[in-house]
């Protein structure tokens, strides 16, 4: 029986989002001490557990046919692989930073400058498209600190609320790019692991357009449920039920998480009362 490897990454930020990612999926990993692979219960799938920075080279080659890791490194590895699907987590800013004393006066700031990071290529690729000349300090970790320590003038790192900048006396002055957790193949999957693919990618798309959405009840009266049909198109249209008390209904529709404070004031002054809301765990367009 054939099987898709799949590579996640062992111990970090991504882990556990992406297990539960699996998990959300219906795939069942068994319990215990987590191995350097895993095969599930219930789906032709294997988990290889490794570092992150590994996964885009092993994808390239074969060993993993798909992972789950930062774009940021699958850009700086710069391998051959498929991006599948954006998967939304991860989210964080690729960012230039400086000690908070220094005067920022622009890109050119950094001409001639030099600047520490793990991410050397895409910061690379940055400068030489801006036409700014600077040495680049490749170090593995604890970037923030190399300013403090004599190291270089600057740093280029992830960034995500800004304290760990703050505790080492630098402020972030470019945003170089964003980036969050994506999906990557093997650009040759045979059929049948295509297939498996496509079964899980199905599964993942439910299970993100569910978190992106929430299941929306609210009391209305007969009078508006044109006018919040209109505001609640839902994925159809929205189911309407008669209430015990005559005049009034029951509205059940979707509505898009970050729209919902924006259409709750709408739905107020058209009449809505008791209004719910609940989280969506799947869900198939
Ligand atoms: P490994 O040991 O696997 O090499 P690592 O130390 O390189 O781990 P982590 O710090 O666990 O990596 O980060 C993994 C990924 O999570 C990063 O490549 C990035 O995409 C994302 N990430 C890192 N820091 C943050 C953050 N503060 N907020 C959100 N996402 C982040
Ligand atoms: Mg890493």
């Amino acid at each position: 029986m054939t099987i898709l490897k799949i590579a996640i990454q062992k111990s970090g930020r991504l882990s556990e989002k992406s297990l539960e990612l699996l998990k959300d999926c219906g795939i069942k990993l068994p319990n215990g001490d987590r191995k350097l692979k895993m095969e599930a219960q219930n789906f032709p799938i294997e988990v290889l557990f490794l570092r992150d920075d590994d996964i885009p080279q092993y994808v390239e080659q074969g060993v993993a046919d798909i992972g789950i890791l930062g774009e940021n490194e699958v850009w700086e590895k710069n391998k051959s692989v498929h991006t599948v699907e954006n998967l939304g987590f991860a989210k964080c800013k690729l960012s230039l930073a400086i000690p908070k004393e220094e005067n920022y006066t622009g890109l050119s700031f950094f001409n001639n400058k030099k600047v520490a990071t793990s991410y050397p290529k895409i910061l690379k690729k940055f400068f030489d498209e801006k036409g700014i000349n600077v040495e680049i300090e490749e170090i593995g970790g604890s970037v923030e600190i190399a300013p403090g320590i004599g190291l270089a003038n600057a740093i280029f790192d992830i960034v995500s609320t800004g304290s760990t900048l703050v505790m080492n006396g630098l402020k972030e002055v470019e945003v170089v790019t964003q980036s969050s957790a994506i999906l990557i193949s093997n650009k040759s999957l045979n059929k049948e692991k295509q297939q498996i693919l496509e079964k899980l990618l199905f599964r993942i798309k439910a299970v993100k357009t569910a978190s992106e959405n929430k299941y929306i009840l609210l009391n209305a009266p007969v009078s508006a449920i044109a006018q919040i049909s209109s505001i609640l198109p839902g994925m159809k249209s929205p189911t309407v039920l008669p209430l015990g008390e005559e005049g009034w209904v029951s509205i059940h529709s979707v509505v898009k998480e970050d729209e919902f404070w924006a259409v709750i004031d709408q739905l107020k002054t058209l009449g809505a009362q008791g209004i719910l809301v609940l989280p969506i765990e799947k869900m198939v367009l």
